[in-house]
């Protein structure tokens, strides 16, 4: 632990239940709050994922957590990446399995979803605001559940005994902390994230949603990850789409 240096995670706001922590962190900033503020909630009313998809969680049991970063505009795409391997770490430490990343940031065991991120980005007076959200499925029962379909699954059904949700929130700041730390020392976690990525190699379908609802969808073979994350898929005429994280759904 990084003491009294430490950014992230070092006010921690815990509410009971709230619409949703990212509306939170996003007033709380407009509001003029510092770097690093977190929102943790027992319960949201309306927790969403990507494209206003719901959030689901059972009550006290997850971790439900919003994270401002205030980052200089180049190494604001390192912020997704280094929230999906710092959940990764924390997941594959106390449940002891191999937890992979379905691109860009689904956190996975076996193909069962154990987490997912959403970023939202604003330009406010004092710079660029990133809200990252985190769903940690920790006590919830996920199997069997399937969220839209999502095969899901928490960390206490992978470690097989009830965790404690607030030491699995602080160890994952903690983690969260250090690499945003090197991130705005010059480093990056883009290969140690890209490492993660099962999707490389892959056949799949990427679908574009306009925002008017219209959809258009590119088949084909997940190749690599571009310098910035994009992931290039080669379709059957060996035409390469970079796709880049906040425009699409990805399907295998
Ligand atoms: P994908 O990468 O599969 O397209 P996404 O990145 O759009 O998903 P997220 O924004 O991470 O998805 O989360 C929303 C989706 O996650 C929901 O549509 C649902 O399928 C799934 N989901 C919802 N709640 C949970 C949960 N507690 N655990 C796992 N998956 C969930």
């Amino acid at each position: 632990m990084r003491g009294s240096e430490r950014l992230i995670g070092r006010e921690v706001r815990r509410v009971a239940a709230t619409g949703s922590t990212m509306d939170d962190v996003a007033q709380a900033s407009r509001e003029g709050a510092a770097e690093g503020l977190v929102v943790s909630a027992d319960a949201q009313t309306s927790g969403r994922g990507r494209h206003q998809r719901e959030w689901a969680s059972e009550a006290g049991k997850d971790v439900l957590a919003s994270v401002l970063f205030r980052p200089r505009p180049a190494i604001a795409g390192e912020i997704g990446m280094l929230l999906a391997l710092s959940i990764a770490e924390v997941v594959e430490v106390v449940c002891g399995c191999d937890v992979r990343l379905k691109w860009p940031n689904d956190v996975r065991v076996d193909g069962e979803k154990v987490a997912g991120i959403l970023l939202e980005s604003e330009q406010g007076p004092s710079g660029l605001a990133v809200v990252a959200g985190i769903g940690l499925n920790v006590n919830s029962q996920m199997r069997g559940v399937s969220p839209d379909g999502v095969a899901a699954v928490s960390m206490s059904e992978l470690a097989d005994r009830e965790l404690n949700r607030d030491e699995v929130l602080e160890e994952l700041l903690g983690r969260i902390d250090g690499y945003y730390a090197e991130v705005r020392a010059g480093g990056t976690v883009a290969p140690a994230w890209r490492s993660r990525l099962e999707t490389i190699g892959q056949r799949v379908t990427v679908t574009f949603v306009r925002g008017d609802g219209a959809e258009s969808s590119v088949a084909g073979v997940a190749e690599d990850v571009d310098e910035s994350g994009r992931l290039i898929v080669r379709d059957e005429n060996g035409r390469a789409w970079p796709v880049a994280a906040g425009e699409v759904t990805l399907r295998e």
